[in-house]
């Protein structure tokens, strides 16, 4: 059994089937990536792992419990961190800043801005924010602010916040979306580094080809709500019904 065992999950929306009959498995430790067109329900699947939506019908299994029906705080505590696809850091505060807000939210259980000041006294938070910031070699850039940082700084820095609670299953969303070629590349050479060091179960939404094939030891394809084809990388670059349904060929 997988870390993750999606059954027969449906979701609609009003008239349009988003998800049907996803079934999805994750091996513990693996990188799996989800591809698949526009459209094809991948934010959608992911946000139904996460509690932020709600399936119809089938389960989420994470480590053999249910993720359904439970909040999006509860499922993080169990271990699922996830980076959405557009970045969510706080331009106005600091790097260090940022990094102290998950750290002191899943002590506290939830984060209210005017908390700010009473972080910086929880020398604990303090430390194990720059104890972060420094395996993500972002320590010299503790003082800046979160918002003028180059997009790849700023996706490090979300990684980085999903690491302070050492998730067992890292979700992302597009990491790469937007990014010039060399912070892409930066964000491979980091999500390598982040598989390599540690326990960690990774499963990554992309649409950029270079990164799932440098990255996914597995791969679904998702196409109109449903999976397609999952297979080993090497088998799903010359499969016909991918190139059909993903290529466009
Ligand atoms: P992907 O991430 O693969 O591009 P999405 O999961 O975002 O696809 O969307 C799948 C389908 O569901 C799309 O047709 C999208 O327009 C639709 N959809 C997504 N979220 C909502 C929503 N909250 N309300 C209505 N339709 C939605
Ligand atoms: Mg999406």
């Amino acid at each position: 059994m997988g870390i993750l065992e999606v059954k027969n999950v449906n979701k609609r929306f009003g008239g349009l089937q988003a998800l049907g009959d996803v079934n999805l498995s994750i091996r513990e430790n693996s990188c799996h990536a989800i591809i698949g067109p526009n459209g094809a329900g991948k934010s959608t699947l992911l946000n139904c792992l996460v509690g932020k939506l709600i399936p119809d019908t089938g389960s989420v299994l994470f480590d053999g419990q249910s993720v359904l029906g439970r909040t999006p705080y509860e499922i993080n505590q169990m271990g699922i961190s996830r980076v959405f696809q557009t970045p969510e850091i706080f331009g106005d505060l600091s790097v260090l800043e940022n990094m102290m807000i998950p750290i002191f939210a899943s002590r506290d259980g939830s984060f209210r801005m005017h908390a700010i000041e009473n972080m910086h006294n929880e020398k604990a938070v303090v430390e194990r924010a720059k104890q972060v910031l420094d395996e993500m070699n972002m320590l010299d850039k503790q003082h800046m602010h979160a918002a003028s940082m180059s997009r790849g700084d700023k996706r490090r820095l979300e990684i980085g916040m999903c690491l302070s609670q050492n998730p067992r299953l890292l979700l992302l969303d597009e990491p790469t979306a937007g990014m010039a070629r060399a912070d892409t590349n930066n964000t491979i050479d980091l999500l390598k580094q982040i598989k390599d060091e540690r326990d960690i179960t990774i499963a990554i939404i992309e649409h950029d080809m270079h990164v799932v094939f440098s990255l996914a030891e597995r791969i679904t394809v998702l196409a109109q709500g449903t999976p397609l084809v999952e297979d080993d990388p090497e088998n799903i670059k010359g499969h016909p019904k991918v190139r059909e349904a993903y290529l466009g060929e």
